[in-house]
């Protein structure tokens, strides 16, 4: 297949903003997918691999600049120009190459899925010297052999930053209208949810709705392919709690750690965070205590991850160990120094059996069973099971007393169900002023602050898909000088350099992609952002990225927040 009809896909999709449009659209290129080109569903996303691999495309925007700068004969300058005014270097790319056809006339057009996707591919694989040079030139070979449509969606995919506002319920319905109609489709629009929650992996789902609902219902859980978390909702109140749960629940501590699924099977073992992301490499204590303290041949687990201060043995709040999901390098020093602890909390699934329907209390007992608790190695989650009200009252105040967040109340006949936000389970925590929030923007410091970003824009999820609300400015709570556990502005700038879309003045634009959980005082009414509202006296407590941007905290939250700060 060629690489310009997908473009030509993604420029349809990108063309209208109608959900059902874009449905009807890719519903009619899959019908007309062959098994062959089935990666193609990951380039629909703008990935290259399902999800949980860990090798990822990566190219700064930098880069991206220099390659099409290269196959255009162009100047980097004029380029970063043309970025500046566009604002998508996308378009840049498009742009530019409509030029150039006008005076080389080269053969374009010839561009297939399979070159681009082996390519890309080879991305991920460079390492070490002379890895820039290379990288600039597998890019500019399909750069300078792509068509106008072609050079835009590369760029797009290059860096990682697509835009034609495709969501995975999109993709679910696409297929369900390609391959089955009438009472089937509404059926099979479910079955792929489960079956894409359950395997995370676009090219094999598209298969399996191909060949029939029979063969979507028979998906069962893999251990070499990361399932998406089940979610928590809010418990209003412990009453609340046992409405939701039933008679009796399990309540458990509410850890202040991060979210992990270990994969275990026999001697190999993966480590996947709540996006999915591939984190075995960081962690090689955590694999050599699965090894050790769990007693099953196969298994994923869920479990939450926190750290303790090595010598005086106190567990610590996510920020101190947040570092260790990111660096890749020191590994060794990063154990040493700041040790985690397991806190295993469920089960999906046992020497291949799949427990995925089997109710809590069952899955929370084959837990402790297998699991040789070793403390501040893994044990499992603190849990009482109760039909009390006080009883939960005195467990709660004992979990805050040992620094953490709250309780989970979980519904003990409940099955664990992948990537939904059930009411399976329920936080219950103190109403802590703190939102998970994405920064949109920034601008430039000046004195001590030169050349640094000194002040962030912070944005909420609004209620499109791909649509950001402003919500204030944060200076606060990022550190001149390096120290463990704090991000510094040296830090977040480099971080935040390569998502740079549009420059103004001493003002830049972001790709939203750094997510920051951010305490506040209260929150205004106000005309100057876009979401109506304003933070008063924000404060950047950490860096979330363990956390996904579909998690961040959406205006509902936050208008909810406001009423209630309203009703105290
Ligand atoms: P939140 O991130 O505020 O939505 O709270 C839900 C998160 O709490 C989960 O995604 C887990 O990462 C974390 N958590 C901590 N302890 C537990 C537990 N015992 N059971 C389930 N989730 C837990």
């Amino acid at each position: 297949m060629l690489y310009q009809e997908l473009a030509e896909l993604y420029s349809q999709i990108e063309g209208t903003t109608k959900r059902l449009e874009k449905t009807e659209i890719l519903s009619k290129f899959l019908k007309k997918l062959s098994d062959e080109d089935k990666d193609v569903m990951y380039l629909l996303i703008g990935k290259i691999y399902p999800e949980g691999n860990e090798k990822e495309i990566g190219i700064s925007t930098q880069i991206a600049l220099k390659a099409i700068s290269k196959s255009n004969g162009a100047t980097d300058s004029k380029v970063l120009e043309m970025w500046k005014k566009i604002g998508d270097l996308g378009k840049v790319a498009e742009e530019l190459s409509k030029q150039k056809k006008q005076t080389t006339l080269k053969l374009v057009g010839k561009l297939t899925i399979q070159k681009v996707l082996e390519n890309l591919r080879k991305l991920p694989e460079l390492q070490g010297k002379g890895t820039i040079s290379l990288k600039l030139l597998l890019i500019t070979e399909l750069l300078a052999s792509a068509s106008p449509l072609e050079a835009k969606y590369l760029t797009r995919t290059l860096i990682g930053d697509l835009r034609i506002g495709i969501k995975s319920s999109t993709i679910r319905e696409a297929l369900a209208s390609a391959f089955f109609s009438g009472d089937a489709r509404k059926q099979a629009s479910e079955k792929i949810q489960n079956a894409y929650d359950k395997l995370s992996d676009l090219a094999i789902i598209f298969e399996l709705s191909k060949k029939g609902i029979e063969h979507l219902e028979k998906v069962s859980l893999k251990t070499d392919k990361p399932i998406k978390v089940m979610l928590a909702q809010k418990a209003l109140s412990i009453e609340d709690g046992f409405e939701k749960c039933g008679e009796y629940l399990a309540a458990e501590y509410k850890y202040d750690g991060f979210r992990m699924l270990i994969n275990k099977k026999n001697d190999s073992v993966d480590l996947y965070t709540r996006r999915l992301e591939n984190v075995t490499k960081q962690f090689p204590d955590i694999v050599e205590v699965v090894k050790k303290n769990i007693k099953a041949k196969s298994c994923i687990i869920d479990s939450e991850i926190i750290g303790y201060n090595p010598k005086t043995k106190k567990y610590m709040p996510f920020q101190a160990i947040s570092q260790r999901i990111r660096r890749k390098y020191e590994i060794d020093r990063l154990v040493k120094e700041l040790p985690v602890e397991v806190k295993a909390f469920d089960i999906v699934l046992c020497n291949d059996e799949d427990l995925i329907n089997s109710p809590f209390e069952q899955r929370s007992k084959l837990l402790k069973k297998i699991i040789k608790s070793e403390k501040y190695k893994i044990t499992t989650a603190d849990q009482l099971i109760t039909n009390k009200v006080s009883k939960v009252r005195e467990f709660y105040e004992k979990a805050i007393k040992d620094n953490q967040e709250g309780l989970i109340l979980k519904n003990l006949n409940a099955p664990y169900k992948p990537g939904s936000r059930v009411g399976y389970m329920l936080k219950l925590k103190e109403e802590l002023r703190d939102f998970d929030l994405v920064i949109t923007g920034a601008e430039y410091g000046t004195g001590k602050r030169a050349g640094w970003f000194s002040s962030f824009i912070l944005s909420c999820m609004g209620n499109k898909k791909d649509e950001y609300l402003e919500i204030g400015k944060v200076g606060t709570g990022i550190n001149e000088k390096e120290d463990e556990g704090k991000i510094t502005f040296k830090e977040l700038t480099k971080q935040l350099k390569p998502l740079i879309i549009a420059e103004k003045g001493t003002s830049l634009q972001v790709k939203p992609k750094i997510i920051v959980a951010v305490t506040y005082q209260e929150i205004q009414k106000s005309t100057n952002y876009s979401s109506g509202y304003a933070l008063r006296f924000p404060r950047v407590n950490v860096l979330r990225p363990d956390k996904p941007l579909s998690e961040i905290t959406d205006i509902k939250e936050v208008e909810d927040a406001y009423k209630g700060q309203k009703k105290k």
